[in-house]
């Protein structure tokens, strides 16, 4: 199973054989980890060149790391993207690209339905900056059309929103965009490369916690954003003052040379070590999750005491053409199940032996999670129905477990 694209060599290929661009002088198989804080030069002539960029060289570990650069060159072997950027974490990606982009007066068009902090991020931490936050219904192609104007700095999505399971048709809604000159950035975290290609979807920057797939077990927090290239910056009124280089390279110049070292969320190089090893078993891990992930989403849909199954796969999505149009394979490793109610959701919680009660997603563990009362435990009755977020609902991240073990446990906790 193998997403088409025009690079010759498999996936897993690609990522395993990405090279650092210089030999190891002890010829270390994998690239060492670089836990140094700065870099130093021959003569003066040399520092002042790397620092004036008319060389490329590392100086510094908050501007860039060669632990770091080699996981953002398997990140673009993966992906495709034309450039990279790692960060501390997913939402280091995504305040770093929105603080890149957005200016007092402008607005992003997104779904309301987004994971806690990056609605926070938008609502409240933006809102403070001058910055609008427009919530659509991204179903509605005309709602979204109507919402865009000419200070939109973006249209803004996550893949799969978590935890409503919905998929937004990226493809018709990247024509609309493309016709209006507006980016579109999207949140992929929930599938990987190996199923998604964000380019043809019509993403422009793709946003990435690398804590989840990639990070290969839940071993570290780490974020990724990600520019195909794609869109020419210089046709937006607006956005073409984002720095002035190349059209198509402008959001990544200002990232890169201001934004990401002002705020200095950068990439750890121990992180960056780990989360290379991880990218090196992406493929295979997620299809193994996966697979169970649309096996026991059948099977929680054919028991009685489960009200509804979300997973984008099954027929009784609502989403099944698109995310069938979107993704190769199963769609992604998280579902979500509604029990009658709250009471009955923290019963079956507790009852779990093999299923662990934590955050995050797509660790080797199978981890469930009750949202309500967790990720948006803190947020008004009235914030979570603009989220629209169920008391009665469940959010199962499926690991590496044998299924039939994970199907038993849920079996042996739902009772008789
Ligand atoms: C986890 C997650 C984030 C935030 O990532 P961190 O690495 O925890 O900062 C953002 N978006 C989505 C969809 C996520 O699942």
């Amino acid at each position: 199973m193998e997403i088409e694209d025009c690079q010759s060599e498999g996936f897993a290929t690609r990522i395993i054989t990405t090279q650092f661009g210089r030999k190891d002088a002890h010829g270390a198989i994998s690239l060492p980890v670089y836990r140094n804080a700065a870099f130093e030069f021959e003569t003066a002539e040399a520092i002042a060149d790397a620092f004036q960029n008319k060389v490329t060289a590392h100086t510094y570990t908050r501007i860039s790391n060669p632990s770091v650069e080699m996981l953002e060159r398997k990140i673009k072997s993966a992906s495709g993207a034309e450039t990279v950027m790692s960060v501390a974490s997913g939402m280091a990606a995504i305040s770093n690209t929105f603080m890149t982009i957005a200016y007092a007066g402008c607005n992003i068009v997104t779904s309301p339905h987004l994971f806690g902090n990056t609605f926070s991020l938008f609502k409240f931490t933006l809102a403070e900056f001058g910055v609008e936050v427009r919530f659509v219904d991204t179903d509605n192609l005309d709602e979204i059309e109507s919402a865009l104007d000419e200070n939109t700095c973006a249209f803004f999505c996550e893949l799969i929103t978590n935890p409503h399971m919905e998929v937004a048709d990226l493809p018709e809604i990247s024509k609309i965009l493309k016709a209006k000159n507006i980016p579109m950035i999207v949140d992929s975290t929930i599938v990987p490369w190996c199923s998604f290609n964000a380019r043809k979807a019509g993403a422009d920057i793709e946003l990435v916690s690398s804590t989840k797939y990639i990070s290969g077990g839940a071993t570290s927090v780490g974020g990724a954003i990600l520019d195909y290239g794609t869109f020419d910056w210089s046709k937006n009124k607006k956005l073409s003052k984002l720095s002035s280089v190349d059209g198509n390279q402008r959001f990544t110049f200002k990232l890169r040379r201001e934004i990401a070292r002002n705020f200095g969320a950068c990439m750890d190089s121990e992180t960056a070590s780990l989360q290379s090893l991880g990218m090196e078993t992406l493929q295979i891990r997620f299809e193994h999750m996966a697979a169970s992930a649309y096996e026991l989403a059948q099977f929680l849909s054919e028991n009685e005491k489960v009200v509804k199954v979300g997973y984008t796969k099954l027929n009784s999505s609502p989403y099944k053409t698109v995310s069938d149009k979107l993704f190769v394979g199963n769609p992604g490793a998280m579902l979500t199940f509604c029990l009658a109610t709250k009471e009955d959701c923290y019963h079956f919680m507790n009852k779990l032996q093999i299923i662990r009660r934590a955050t995050n997603l797509f660790d080797n563990k199978t981890l469930i999670i009750h949202p309500e009362s967790t990720i948006y435990g803190t947020f008004t009755q009235e914030m979570k129905e603009v989220m629209g977020i169920e008391d009665n609902l469940l959010r199962l991240s499926v690991g590496l477990e044998n299924v039939e073990d994970l199907k038993k446990d849920i079996l042996q906790a739902l009772g008789k």
